[in-house]
């Protein structure tokens, strides 16, 4: 970073001054700190991402996947070496735990790893004598120019599910990262250029709208992956579509955990716990409701409340911290206000974190764990995305009655059951609306050999990140039929 503060863009192969960019400050959720000031990159800006990504194509879809991987292979071992290092940015930059950053790390390391997989993964089909004589082929090829939108909550591991896939795949890519958390991006594409890629191949450009706006409508940009919250991944969605891209969004989440009486408590509060709290509650797959059935209800409330209550709460970088803060005042002051309006809508305060004061950090924008008893399964507080360490405790009387409430829910990203009976998982599991199921998990995020799903309002598209839908996602269909005539093949 230059000695100013101003981040910079990375096309090229060059770290870039932004040529006409305002510039918006960033700082240490934990401290209130200013860390750096990123660019908000003009027009003319990402027009010189795309052209650098544009022109680097052509030479990179001829090299050999085999080649291409190699420098996967490098960066997951730069990656290894560099793990703590990285994660510490992404703690200070993000606020969460230095546990839960490293974790988020191993989980997107993981895509680069199958991403290496892609002389196999990118294979397709044949056969021979569709007619006399007559071979048909299906194979695959990379797009172009592709890019990638992410938000603050997963800085390493988000942009991670995309850019692997896309280059392993022989396009050339864009990363505009989320403006809150660049650091840890920057150190990673740091890492990237050692690997030796050839210039132009990945690329990233700081901005907001004004930049996201740019790709959507840029000729060269022939596919966008979104990741953010609901309002915004329509707007990608159906802007993307206009002018003819291939779009992929994952959206909000407002994810339910249904807790059996025939539950291991100890296990279901600690999962739950980990699942609601977890990075401040910012995570899309973070269990907000809990639906109590049953006889589940009073000793389920007394558990998850007491663990709670225990969980210390600071900063991140402290090893014995398990919760960090949110991201912003602006965050703070949103989650306290619906909690506010789930107290005014009749729910019961069982622990109530707001106004949170930690004394070494005073400045910081720090929530603690909230349990609110008694809400309403329709209210503002079940429909909306809280993205902060919330809990609503619903009561449901019977199983039927639980599915009932998550179906009513206008999100699909993950649901969770807690339960020993296998009949009552599989029914759930058959039945609940959403695209990743947890059967005694609290936090169901698939591997990365897997698609991260997602259903109704929390993804648009067809093909999801991670895995073989990213490849399906990240490449062309070529269908050719051939023939050869025996008369041609006797003159040789
Ligand atoms: P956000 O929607 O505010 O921002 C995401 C990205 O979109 C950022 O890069 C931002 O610069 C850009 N952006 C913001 N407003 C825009 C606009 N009007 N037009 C174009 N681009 C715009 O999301 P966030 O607050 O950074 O992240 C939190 C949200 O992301 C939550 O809703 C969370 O559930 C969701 N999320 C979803 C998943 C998933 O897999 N479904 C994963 C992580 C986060």
């Amino acid at each position: 970073m230059p000695n100013n503060g101003q981040l910079t863009n990375f096309i090229n192969n060059q770290w870039t001054p932004a040529r006409e960019a305002e510039y918006a400050p960033i700082f240490n959720p934990a401290t209130g700190e200013r860390l750096a000031d990123v660019p908000l990159s003009s027009a003319s800006d990402v027009a010189a991402v795309i052209e650098a990504a544009e022109a680097a194509f052509p030479a990179w879809r001829r090299t050999p996947p085999e080649e291409r991987i190699q420098f996967l292979f490098k960066f997951k071992h730069l990656l290894e070496e560099h793990f703590d290092e990285i994660a510490r940015i992404t703690t200070t930059e993000n606020g969460k735990t230095l546990t839960e950053a490293r974790a988020e790390l191993r989980r997107g390391i993981e895509n680069v790893e199958v991403a290496c997989g892609i002389p196999t993964l990118m294979q397709g089909y044949n056969l021979e004598d569709v007619a006399r004589g007559v071979d048909e082929f299906m194979i695959r090829q990379p797009l172009g120019v592709v890019a990638a939108i992410t938000p603050f909550n997963f800085p390493a591991m988000i942009p991670l599910w995309f850019l692997p896939y896309a280059i392993a795949c022989g396009n050339t890519f864009i990363l505009k990262p989320s403006e809150r958390v660049p650091l840890t991006m920057r150190r990673v594409f740091e890492l990237l250029a050692e690997t030796g890629l050839p210039p132009g191949v990945a690329n990233l450009v700081n901005g907001d709208k004004r930049a996201v706006d740019v790709l959507l409508e840029h000729r060269a940009v022939r596919a966008i992956s979104f990741v953010g919250s609901t309002a915004v991944s329509r707007y990608i969605y159906s802007r993307g579509a206009e002018f003819g891209k291939r779009v992929q969004c994952q959206g909000g989440a407002k994810n339910h955990a249904v807790v059996l009486p025939d539950a291991d408590l100890e296990t279901a509060t600690q999962i739950i716990g980990d699942s609601a709290f977890g990075c401040a509650g910012q995570r899309c797959l973070a269990v907000s409701v809990a639906v109590t059935v049953g006889d589940a209800r009073k000793d389920f409330r007394d558990s998850i409340a007491a663990m709670a209550n225990s969980l210390q709460v600071g900063s991140g970088l402290d090893e014995a911290v398990q919760m960090g803060p949110v991201i912003s005042p602006q965050s703070r002051a949103r989650v306290e206000s619906l909690i506010e309006k789930g107290v005014g809508e009749g729910a019961r305060v069982l622990l109530d974190g707001r106004a949170a004061k930690i004394p070494a950090y005073a400045d910081g924008y720090f929530i603690k764990p909230t349990i609110l008893d008694d809400v309403s399964p329709d209210g503002e507080l079940s429909r909306t995305e809280i993205f902060g360490p919330v809990l609503s405790l619903v009561h449901a009387d019977t199983v039927d009655e639980a599915i009932d409430i998550l179906s009513r829910n206008a999100y699909g990203n993950a649901a969770s059951i807690f339960t020993n009976s296998g009949a009552a998982a599989r029914r759930f599991r058959y039945e609940a609306p959403a695209g990743n199921i947890g059967i005694n998990i609290g936090i169901a995020a698939p591997m990365a050999y897997f698609p991260f799903s997602g259903w109704k309002d929390s993804f648009l598209g067809v093909l999801h990140g991670q895995g073989r839908d990213a490849v399906e996602f990240y490449t062309e269909k070529k269908v050719v039929v051939e023939r050869w005539l025996k008369e041609w093949s006797r003159k040789f």
